[in-house]
This record gives C-alpha cells, structure tokens and sequence, in this order.
C-alpha cells in the first residue's frame, strides 16, 4: 500500500480550533470533516467558523444536532463538585452559581425518583438523587464522584424514558441554521427509532435541504431498533460519550462491532466517536490504550474515527489529528483490514460492479479506481467493498462530491463535469495527473455509466492505461 490512508477523520471544532490558520494544519494533518456541534457556541460563531472550513476546499461540513438531550443551561462559571456536595438542579430558567445548576429539560424533575442516579459530563460526575421538588420544578442530588461542570455539559439519567423525540424545536432551527451555511451533512442526536430519522428528514425537506443524515446511536432504544435505523439512515455514529451512560460501559466495545458490522454488510458510512484520544485534552501523546482503540476502531471496519474535546476545546487539537492519521496510516499497512463479502444475488448493479472493481484490484494493481457518478452511490459501493486502491469520486455536483470524504477511501476529485463521457474521463486523468495521484505508465481502473444506458446508471467497469487515454485526447483535439 502506499503512504495514502483510508479511514476518515472527522473533528469537533470549537474555541481551540475555529482559527483559519489553525483550520489549515489540521487539514494538512488529515483532518476530512469536520464537525459542528450546535450544542455549543452560537449561530454567529458557527457561521464564521464554517466560512473558514469552507475556505480550505474540499473539507465535508457535519452540522450535528443537539437532539433531545438534557444539558446543564449557562453557569456563572465552571463549578469544582465534590465528593459529598449537595446540588440542586432547577429547571427555572437561571443563570447557575455555586451549588445551583439548571437544566434544560421541564420535565426532568417528574422523570426521576430518588435513589435514582444522574450523570454529568459524558458520565464523568455521578449524582445520586435525594429528594424531588413537591411543585416538580427541582430537585436535589449528592455528589458520589465529583469533576467540573460547565454550561451546556450532558446530562444522563439512564433508564429514564425521554418524552422528547427528534426532531426539537431547537434541532428545527439548527435544520434550517446548516441548509443556509450548506452543512454536507446532518448528524442527528439521541435517535431512538425509525420514525425519528425519518421526522429529522422530513424537517430537512420542509427546510429545503437535501443533506443526508447521520444517526447517532447513543440511547438503549436505539440499540433494540438498531437494524431499522441504519436501514433508514444515510450513515451511523456510535456516540460512545452517552451511549456508555445508558449502557454500561462494558457493553461498548460489542456493541461497537455489532454496529459497525452492520453499517458494513449494508453499506452505510459509519463514525467512532468519543474519548479516542481524551488524553491528549493535556497531553502532547496519548496513551497506548487510546492509541489500541483508535486501530482497533478501524480494524472492526469503520470509515471514519471522530475527535471531540481533543479538537474542540483541548490543548493539542493539530497533533491530535496527526496522532490519528499515523495510527490509521499503521494499521491500514498492516493489511489486517476488514474485507466485505460477496454481494448477495439480486444486489444492485453498482454495488455487483463496487464489488467486482474491489476484486479485480488484487490482480490490475491500479493507481487508482475512478467513479463516475451523479449521486454519489455507486462511490459508495466502490468504498463498500474496500479495495486496496484509493477511489477517486468524480461528481458533478461540488456538494455531492463533498459528502464522499467521509466515506473510507474515497477522495473527490475537482473535476468541471462533461456529460460526454469520455471527455469527462479525460478530464478526470488530467486532474489526477496534476495532483500527483496517477503517472503516465500507470494503469487506472473507471466505473461509470455506459453511453448505451440511461444517464446516472452504473454499468461499466473498465481497466485502461493512463497512456492510451492521453493519446485517444490527444486525437480528440
Ligand atoms: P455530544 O453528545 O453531541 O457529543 P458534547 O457535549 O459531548 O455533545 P462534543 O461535541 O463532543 O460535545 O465536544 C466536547 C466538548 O467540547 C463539549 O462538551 C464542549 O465543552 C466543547 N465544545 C464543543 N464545541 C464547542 C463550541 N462550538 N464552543 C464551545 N465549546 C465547544
Ligand atoms: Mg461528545
Ligand atoms: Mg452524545
């Protein structure tokens, strides 16, 4: 293999990373998406720094929704809570201070009971609750194992039935916050069902967008309805911050393999996200359990791993990016990566072509697997079946070809689209000639449409000599 790496890299950006320049390295060090959190910050600063991520060029844009999730609303200051303090959480609408944390959430005082349990900060703070307000408007809690609280950290009570679905208000209006900044895709929080992912769709739609959607799977529900969510998802998040909370930890890594097992034999674009390099919040290296989840991660067959505090608000966010990128680049050399099987009879054309291509591979050796696609699809079918070969997407449409750089192994290539196939080809070489990516003696392998089929078929795949073609242009002129 050669020193290309294939998993993808998403990161949080927040205070630590939203600087251009800051933006810029972490592109450099591999950064291929990168995530907003609406959770955090404001529009105002989300629009600035999304005007920065789209400077760099092809960087994908995950424009995450906050979900029904419960948050502390805004403290004073971050608190110090310690083994033993009585805390009360309100649901009045005040600033917090002290021992006083509100929550977001009205409900949340007649959803717990004392003797019940709350976690802040994905589960870092655990609270045991000792009595409800008899008006249902507080309630107070104890300090078991204490940590900081800050404004907006999560709240988790396990096996406390939400009855909030996606999407929220506050969701309806991050819709229609990313589908005028252009988000390359959504990522939808505490999706539970089906019909979740299908409502945070329609919301899409009724906002005019067409981005499609991430569900991240971070509830107990959502693990009993898992293979009805991927199935109606454009991609999955295993969201391992509250995930871990409503699960016991210990459940995380087979649930991990189960999910992305999953995503793999459908071919839908899976995410790892949380705690892969906590250490490195601090540290300039992380520790070598983080460094074993990270490759292992990839080992179980996920396109992407994912950075959140690293990246967001840690000290470290470039090195952060660079430690993944080598840890990928290792692994993926290893040559222990997962393959897909064969395609089932009765399979999609692109996906018996995306699997024929990933086969042929082994013998041609090529320099790289061009695909030539509307949609966006038959580069994920390409991807699905995970060739050696890098996969280059030529798409007409910039947006589309955005949204492939989350998929494993696939690079967009700027082309200007032609619908004359063969010069859109020709085209496609040149570019990837420029970029260093092909050489002349190389021989490259195209999945496409055939001129004999209807536009945005995918039918043909062919194995040809970058020569051959530059002479057939040659003549063309
Ligand atoms: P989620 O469950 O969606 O992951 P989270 O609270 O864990 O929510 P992350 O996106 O994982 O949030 O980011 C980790 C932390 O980084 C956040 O808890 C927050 O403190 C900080 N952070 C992230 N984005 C921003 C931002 N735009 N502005 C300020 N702080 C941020
Ligand atoms: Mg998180
Ligand atoms: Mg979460």
């Amino acid at each position: 293999m050669d020193g290309y790496v294939r998993s993808k890299i998403v990161c949080t950006i927040g205070p630590a990373s939203r600087r251009p320049d800051i933006l810029k390295e972490m592109a450099a060090a591999g950064m291929d998406v990168a995530r907003v959190n609406l959770s955090h910050g404001s529009f105002d600063d989300h629009r600035k720094t999304i005007r920065a991520i789209r400077s760099l060029g092809n960087v994908a844009i995950l424009v995450d929704l906050p979900g029904p999730k419960i948050r502390i609303g805004e403290l004073k200051e971050p608190v110090q809570l310690k083994q033993g303090d009585s805390v009360r959480f309100t649901t009045e609408n005040v600033v917090g201070e002290g021992l006083t944390l509100p929550v977001n959430y009205d409900r949340l005082p007649a959803e717990v009971r004392p003797g019940g349990h709350i976690f802040i900060n994905d589960g870092l703070i655990e609270l045991d609750i000792i009595k409800v307000d008899a008006d249902f408007k507080g309630f107070e809690a104890k300090v078991v194992s204490g940590g900081e609280a800050s404004s907006h950290k999560g709240v988790n009570v396990p096996g406390a039935s939400l009855s909030i679905h996606p999407p929220t208000e506050q969701d309806v209006k991050g819709i229609e916050f990313g589908v005028q900044v252009g988000a390359d895709w959504f990522a939808a929080s505490f999706i539970r069902s089906k019909k979740d992912v299908e409502a945070v769709k329609q919301a899409i739609n009724e906002a005019d967008g067409d981005q499609p959607v991430i569900s991240k799977i971070e509830h107990g529900e959502a693990i009993t309805n898992i293979d009805e969510i991927i199935d109606a998802s454009d991609g999955v998040m295993v969201a391992r911050g509250d995930l871990g909370i409503e699960v016991p930890p210990w459940d995380i890594p087979l649930l991990q393999k189960k999910i992305i097992t999953k995503c793999y034999e459908i071919g839908r674009p899976v995410i790892v996200a949380t705690q892969m390099l906590e250490s490195m919040v601090e540290n300039p290296r992380p520790t070598r359990a983080e460094a074993s989840d990270v490759a292992n991660a990839i080992l179980d067959g996920a396109d992407a791993v994912m950075l959140s505090e690293e990246t967001a608000t840690g000290a470290h966010p470039i090195e952060a990016v660079r430690v993944m990128e080598n840890i990928s680049r290792v692994v993926e050399s290893g040559g222990a990566l997962r393959k897909a099987q064969r395609p089932r009879e009765g399979q999609p054309i692109p996906e018996i072509i995306g699997s024929l291509a990933s086969q042929a591979v082994e013998s041609v050796k090529p320099a790289a697997i061009f695909t030539v696609t509307r949609s966006g699809f038959t580069t994920l079918m390409v991807s699905k079946y995970r060739p050696s070969a890098r996969i280059l997407a030529v798409v007409r449409e910039a947006k589309i070809s955005r949204r492939t750089r989350l998929y494993w192994g696939v690079e967009p290539l700027d082309v200007q689209w032609s619908d004359d196939r063969d010069e859109l080809i020709i085209r496609a070489v040149n570019r990837a000639l420029k970029d260093g990516v092909i050489r002349e003696p190389d021989i490259i392998m195209i999945v496409s449409g055939s001129t004999l089929e209807a536009p945005g078929r995918t039918s043909t795949l062919e194995i040809l000599r970058v020569r051959d073609i530059l002479y057939h242009a040659g003549r063309k002129d």
